[in-house]
């Protein structure tokens, strides 16, 4: 099984460390490439996703991936900027599928600055599509107005739109992850005032009819983000379009307050995938040796659960950073009094030996 490992810039090249160094303490083999990304792609080969780098991608049977991106770039052209590599491997791999799990650790329910009770326990899993949508729709662009408000004025459009098979298999995706949990699916969308989202209902309707043993509910996207934060635990998996799934997941991960718990995972057709933090580049404390490597550790542990089929190993991985958890080991993004503060390779050392 080949991983590519791409660690990018800022804290991502501490806190991959620490993640191959838990993969290489399991019994399982696994062949370990490393490339550059982002920033640190840029400043070395002049572009973000090298074709390099790309092609180890592409051969890998999951890509690794820390995090990219500095303010010092901003004033790059859009094509040259850290975050195209991203979306470079998105597009390049098909990558569509996007689960963002929001798991709240019991010795960390004080993180959140929701109160305790409605978080204790809180296991969702948003599975946001990620290749169509507003985001990618054409036309789109600035022009004219013809008609509208202000015929004649300067306007910007964008373009919604959804393909059945787009929402079929995204629709698919996600039964299938509920049978594996507690078989509920809740399909967000805007039905009652985009056609866009009343054919995503329907369409995800149709195919919930393959799945008869899993509960399907549909919820408007403004009264599921209300309900994320009133009563956040009513959830289990969480279907949804780009964009809604966009702005979703950020509100789930932050119900748990501590974005360096939090893994994701990006997949294709066929369960390739890349695996990230659910944070950025965190230049503000990259070189320090603080940032918290658990959610790069955990997001390794869906890796070897999705594209490697490597369950068991999986949930050592996971058994173990709950170990260190309940030994009061923290970095200083989820330290409380009375635990130990520890460094990114302390942490990285605790888990290791936990396994
Ligand atoms: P960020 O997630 O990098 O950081 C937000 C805050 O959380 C910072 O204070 C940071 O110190 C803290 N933080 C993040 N991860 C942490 C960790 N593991 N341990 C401890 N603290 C952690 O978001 P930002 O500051 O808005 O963006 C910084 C850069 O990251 C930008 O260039 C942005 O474009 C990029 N970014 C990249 C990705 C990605 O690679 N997928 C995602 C988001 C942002």
């Amino acid at each position: 099984m080949k991983i590519a490992v791409l660690p990018g810039d800022g804290i991502g090249t501490e806190i991959v460390a620490q993640a191959v160094r838990v993969l290489k303490a399991l019994e399982v083999p696994l062949e370990m490439e490393t490339a550059l990304v982002g920033g640190a792609a840029y400043e070395a080969h002049g572009h973000p996703l090298p074709e390099s780098t790309l092609k180890l991608a592409k051969e890998a049977d999951a890509i690794l991936f820390g995090a990219v991106g500095d303010w010092k770039y901003d004033k790059l052209e859009r094509a040259l900027r850290p975050e195209q590599a991203i979306l470079g491997l998105r597009k390049h791999l098909g990558l569509f599928a996007n689960f963002r799990p929001a798991i709240c650790y019991e010795q960390l329910v004080g993180a959140s600055s929701l109160k305790p009770e409605l978080i204790a326990g809180l296991d969702i899993l948003i599975i946001r599509e990620l290749t169509g949508d507003i985001y990618f729709g054409q036309p789109r662009g600035r022009r004219t107005a013809v008609d509208g408000h202000f015929p004649g004025a300067e306007e910007a459009f964008d373009t919604m739109r959804y393909s059945r098979p787009e929402i079929e298999r995204i629709a698919h995706v996600a039964f299938q992850a509920a049978r594996k949990r507690s078989k509920r699916v809740t399909s967000v969308d805007k039905a009652n005032v985009l056609e866009t989202f009343q054919f995503w209902k329907d369409v995800v309707t149709e195919v919930g009819q393959q799945y008869p043993d899993v509960e399907l509910d549909h919820m408007y996207v403004d009264n599921a983000a209300m309900q994320l934060v009133r009563a956040p635990k009513k959830f289990d998996v969480v279907v949804t379009g780009n964009m809604f799934g966009d702005i979703l997941s950020d509100e789930a991960a932050m119900l748990t307050g501590s974005i360096g718990m939090l893994p994701s995972a990006s997949l294709n057709s066929s369960n390739q995938g890349l695996y990230e933090p659910s944070h950025g580049s965190a230049p503000d404390i990259a070189g320090k040796g603080i940032a918290n490597p658990l959610a790069t550790i955990l997001s390794a542990a869906m890796m070897l659960r999705f594209s490697l089929n490597q369950e068991v190993a999986a949930q050592r991985i996971e058994a173990a950073v709950q170990k260190v958890l309940q030994q009061g080991l923290r970095t200083g993004d989820i330290y409380s009094e009375g635990c130990t503060r520890v460094s990114t390779e302390e942490m990285g050392s605790a888990v290791v030996k936990a396994l």
